[in-house]
């Protein structure tokens, strides 16, 4: 029974071109970032992770994946 919506992390998708910044639920981060480039940006890549965090995802990611593992 963990399906609290709360238990998942937020993850900032900025967008340069709009000057916003949103907080979604990891798993529409993606679904996020394309809708807003496709009803925004006609498709194009200007919104999308807060580059900060996207690096400490991609730590966590590896972590999660065992790759930082020794
Ligand atoms: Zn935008």
């Amino acid at each position: 029974m963990s399906s609290d919506p709360d238990d998942d992390p937020r993850v900032p998708i900025t967008c340069p071109e709009c000057e916003t910044t949103s907080r979604v639920p990891l798993p529409d981060v993606a679904a996020a970032i394309d809708r807003h480039n496709d009803q925004l940006h006609d498709g194009e890549d200007v919104a999308r992770v807060d580059p900060d965090v996207a690096e400490q995802l991609a730590d966590m990611v590896a972590t999660d994946l065992g790759l930082l593992e020794d």
